[in-house]
């Protein structure tokens, strides 16, 4: 039948490896098996070979068979069960073989029974037993090795991955002695591990820190609780680097602790980074007070020069009346003292809108109304409205400009007060006699406006501080000089205003030259 025929199982044919392999191994087999019988198989050549040695003794069977129990229990005890019940079944061969060609005399009587009972029956369960027991040994020893290379193995492992790590890594004894301490500990702090290990890392602790950490690990060690702490450890350079140390307990099935596994991290930066947090929170703070202050003070600044404005001019006013005759004739000397008070209050006066105009500035309600304007006959203008005071001071003022004039998108009326207290300034920080220059020029997509002068110059370290409120660098000039020290910060912050900036280039006893860069 077909179907029957497909349901056949064709066995395959073992191939020439295959069936020598399985030679081989029975081979190992047999020799295996033949080895562990030597004790018998000496017993029994022994027997054969002289037989008439052993013949010449009528106690010779009893001896023989002493021997095949001996050989025996020694063949299952050294090589284990089946060695044991094949030599067993060797013993009771040769026993029956001796008993039915009467190799050695033996009477038939209870002692030979007893022999043969004691080969047949007890000497296999003997060697099965005393096989079975060795074995079982062989076989828990086996198992014990496997598990000491394991631990030795995962250990070895535990160590590797503990060398390779950037962290410290330490272990401890359940009573809180450090045993293992990784490289990077004996990198970190020049010492031996023999010095970190014999007094627990002290040596390396800051003597501030010392106190808590001890307290910490030995509450630790009492409760078996985790342990943590930061702390500062001194490096191979003595400088101290703050640390966060923590360590667990490792317990066994049973809870009981076996070791502490802990590891030590840099965290210098952290510490750095926390405090500069605080610091520039504290900062942001004292900025926001200083800012609420400031604020407070424009507006006492403001509100204080508003309400000097209205009696100062209401001086102006009179005086000027009475030295126009409006309440009758004055002597000669009544007007010098009256001009000397009309001066004053100018003077006033100007401190007083100087100090508005920075106000309103600094209030942020400066807003410029720019157009395209001539720099030239600004510059002309401002020249012109101020010729009489360089005359009095027998100063000469030049004025350098082009052919052609120079426009520039300018709030023209702040860009005129610029212009007056840059000219104003050289004038009154340069000797009598000494020489002005002022300059006009565009160059790369600016406008370029000079004062230079021959005057008192400025210190390096001074040109900044120029710009600032209320600076007045100390000259003799400067005290006969008047001014409230607020022109040159109005100044700059009106350039900024214009998205121009200003410079000054000086050299002290020699004279300086300010420029203001605006775009074109
Ligand atoms: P002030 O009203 O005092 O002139 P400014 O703000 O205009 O205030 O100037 C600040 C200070 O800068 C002056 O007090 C003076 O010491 C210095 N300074 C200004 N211009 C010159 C200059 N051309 N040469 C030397 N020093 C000057």
């Amino acid at each position: 039948m077909a179907g029957s025929k497909s349901r056949e199982t064709k066995v395959a044919p073992l191939s020439r490896a295959a069936k020598r392999g399985l030679l081989q191994s029975s081979k190992r087999f047999f020799l295996s098996i033949v080895i562990g019988q030597w004790p018998v198989i000496f017993v029994i050549g022994f027997s054969l070979l002289a037989p008439q040695f052993i013949g010449i003794y009528s106690e010779s069977y009893r001896l023989i068979i002493l021997a095949l129990l001996v050989a025996v229990v020694y063949a299952a005890y050294s090589s284990g069960l089946r060695q044991g019940l094949v030599s067993a079944v060797l013993a009771v061969l040769f026993n029956t073989y001796i008993l039915s060609n009467e190799v050695v005399t033996v009477s038939i009587n209870d002692d030979a029974v007893r022999s043969i009972l004691l080969l047949v029956v007890v000497l296999p369960g003997v060697a099965s037993v005393i096989g079975y027991l060795k074995e079982r040994n062989d076989f828990f020893l086996a198992k014990e090795k496997q598990a000491r290379t394991q631990a030795e193995k995962s250990e070895q492992r535990l160590r590797f991955m503990a060398e390779a790590m950037p962290q410290k890594i330490f272990t401890a004894n359940p009573s809180g002695k450090i045993d293992y301490l990784n490289q990077q500990w004996l990198e970190y702090s020049g010492l031996t591990f023999k010095e970190l290990k014999s007094n627990n890392f002290t040596i390396m602790l800051h003597r501030d820190d010392n106190s808590e950490v001890e307290r910490r690990w030995w509450h630790s060690m009492e409760t078996g609780e985790p342990f943590q702490v930061e702390s500062r450890l001194k490096r191979a350079d003595g400088k101290f680097h703050w640390h966060l140390t923590r360590a667990e307990a490792l317990r066994s099935n049973q809870g009981k602790i076996i070791m502490w596994v802990g590891s030590s991290t840099d965290i210098e930066d952290v510490r750095r980074t926390r405090r500069l947090e605080a610091n520039t929170k504290q900062l942001i703070e004292e900025r926001r007070q200083l800012k609420v202050l400031n604020k407070a003070k424009d507006e006492f600044i403001s509100l204080a020069s508003h309400q000097l404005r209205t009696p100062a001019t209401g001086v102006k006013q009179y005086i000027g009346m009475l030295l126009e005759g409006y309440a009758g004739k004055i002597s000669k000397q009544q007007r010098s003292m009256l001009r000397h008070a009309f001066d004053s209050n100018e003077r006033e006066i100007t401190i007083i809108n100087d100090l508005l105009r920075v106000a309103q500035l600094d209030a942020g309600k400066v807003h410029l109304h720019v157009a395209k304007t001539n720099m030239t006959s600004l510059i002309q203008d401002v020249l012109d409205e101020q010729k009489s005071a360089f005359k009095a001071r027998q100063q000469t003022i030049t004025f350098a400009a082009g052919k052609t004039s120079i426009m520039a998108p300018i709030d023209a009326a702040r860009m005129r007060m610029v212009l007056e207290n840059l000219i104003d300034n050289a004038g009154k920080y340069t000797p009598d006699g000494k020489k002005i220059e002022v300059g006009l020029a565009k160059k790369a997509g600016r406008v370029l406006v000079t004062v230079a002068d021959e005057g008192i110059g400025i210190e390096p370290e001074d040109k900044e501080k120029i710009f600032e409120k209320f600076a007045r660098l100390e000259s003799p000039l400067s005290v006969a000089a008047e001014g409230s020290g607020l022109g040159l910060y109005w100044t700059k912050q009106i350039i900024d205003l214009h998205g121009g900036s200003i410079s000054v280039d000086s050299k002290p006893g020699e004279g300086s030259t300010f420029t203001l860069s605006l775009p074109a």
